[in-house]
């Protein structure tokens, strides 16, 4: 069964960003975190003269690969398995759940630890693993925040971006059973270390998503900040890798490229603090087993469509999430899936399956902001747009928009119809017209006049006005 996360359940966007707007210290909590990276990315980005021709690049590449990504995946197999790692193929959420619980009782485990992944965020495996008896530990700072506060994550790069260090003291002292903690960021960094320096040395099971995966070497490439990842991709004895099927680079070289644009629009960081790439086993050095399964999940009906594909370039940056004006007021839980932002927007209606396009292409101003800082220049704005597209056709458009759009098309038909309808509205539009704009409209109209000017239909419309001349 396909899945992300839960979406296919979630409200509507329109719904549930009521609850985020009514919330004040999540507002201020996400509008700080996002105002601090976004300064820290502007620095970074202004200091490289080639920054657009990287982007360029990094466009480019993303292009290539979508458009042969069966023989890179096919190469990449060939490249990982002769280098000792095992590859398996999940076609959606269910199999891929599978193939990771096979794999632990398979080695008489219970406990696995993990390093952030968004892969087994969109496939519920946490919730997967406890039901089949094992017990994931997160080990990434905020998805450990994440789950031992039962929340859900709100950003793709800081998922616990909508929580305070106050709050984060507090569920420390609840869930850890700590008798004082103060809130310095050091004090709750040392806190968890000491929670999760214990499992790192016993877990004999690790689990990791990845940013890159090399088809020349058949290697894998995780980014991150804090090092935990490092642990756990070189102290369990089995290592066990999900990745999207899209998240192939041809080369090693390519790397240079996307290593260079990710801790920029990502954390403002020039470099990320820990690059760790490996191909297979090493006798002796790291895991003694390493499996990774290429889920597909939805991604080939994404790439079925032309105008949409590109979705997919995505390196998760999260730069376009901190940009927009939409997000920085709802943050992520309003956009009921594991994806927010603008590239939510596009790509969980395009993975779970239309359910979620009624209203999610709608959650954007469109005001192109996303795009421009985009390290692979992908056209969000224009997907929103095709998207919108899809919904209309499928029967899923607002209701106000949809009785609209019908009235438009019968006017349209003629000049004499046209010349009616026009009749009509100025009749219609008299006790709220002054000055030639139209004031406190009712209904599904009264948004619009609350906060645009809206000209009144002319007395006379430019036909009238030519044949008089
Ligand atoms: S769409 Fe672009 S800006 Fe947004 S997360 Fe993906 S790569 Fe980053």
């Amino acid at each position: 069964m396909i899945r992300v996360g839960d979406a296919a359940t979630a409200p509507a966007f329109a719904d549930a960003a009521k609850a985020s707007l009514a919330d004040g210290q999540l507002r201020r909590n996400v509008r700080h975190a996002t105002d601090v990276i976004r300064t820290k990315r502007a620095a970074v980005v202004e200091e490289m003269p080639d920054w657009e021709a990287l982007r360029e690049s990094g466009r480019q590449i993303k292009a290539h690969v979508l458009r042969y990504l069966d023989g890179y995946l096919e190469q990449f197999e060939r490249n990982c398995t002769a280098a000792g790692g095992h590859v398996h193929w999940a076609r959606d959420a269910d199999e891929a759940n599978r193939i990771v619980i096979d794999l632990i009782r398979g080695r008489g485990e219970s406990e696995v630890i993990k390093v952030k992944t968004m892969t087994s965020d969109e496939t519920r495996l946490n919730l997967a693993l406890e039901g089949a008896g094992i017990v994931p530990y997160e080990t990434d700072l905020a998805d450990l925040i994440i789950q031992l506060g039962h929340d859900r994550p709100s950003h793709i790069v800081v998922p616990a971006l909508h929580k305070n260090r106050h709050e984060i003291r507090q569920l420390f002292m609840d869930r850890m059973q700590l008798g004082e903690l103060g809130d310095e960021p050091a004090e709750l960094t040392r806190a968890a270390r000491a929670f999760l320096r214990e499992k790192f040395l016993r877990v004999p099971v690790g689990f990791s998503g990845a940013n890159f995966l090399v088809a020349e070497t058949g290697g894998v490439c995780v980014v991150e900040s804090e090092g935990n990842g490092r642990m756990c991709l070189t102290l369990p004895k089995v290592l066990i890798t999900m990745v999207g099927i899209e998240k192939i680079v041809p080369w090693l070289q390519d790397l240079e490229v996307f290593l260079q644009l990710l801790p920029r629009s990502a954390t403002g960081e020039r470099m990320n603090p820990y690059n760790s790439v490996w191909t297979g086993v090493t006798p002796g050095d790291g895991p003694e087993e390493f499996h990774v399964i290429l889920l597909d999940n939805g991604r080939t009906d994404v790439l079925r469509d032309e105008e949409a594909r590109t979705t997919l370039a995505c390196i998760r940056c999260g730069a376009c999430l901190n940009q927009c004006p939409v997000y920085r007021q709802t943050g992520g839980h309003a956009y009921g899936s594991i994806y927010s932002g603008p590239i939510g927007a596009i790509l969980t209606p395009q993975l779970q399956g239309m359910q979620h396009s009624t209203s999610l292409p709608y959650a954007s101003s469109l005001c192109g902001a996303c795009y421009e800082v985009c390290p692979v220049k992908i056209n969000i704005p224009e997907i929103l747009i095709h998207l919108r597209t899809r919904v209309v056709e499928q029967g899923g458009a607002p209701i106000g928009e949809r009785v609209a759009m019908k009235g438009a098309a019968v006017a349209f038909t003629g000049g004499r119809t046209l010349a009616m309808a026009q009749a009509a509205g100025r009749l219609a539009q008299k006790p709220f017209e002054r000055d030639g704009l139209l004031y406190d409209l009712p209904g599904v109209l009264a948004g619009w006049t609350a906060t645009r000017d809206l000209p009144a239909i002319p007395a006379q419309s430019f036909r009238q006005w030519w044949s008089t001349r």
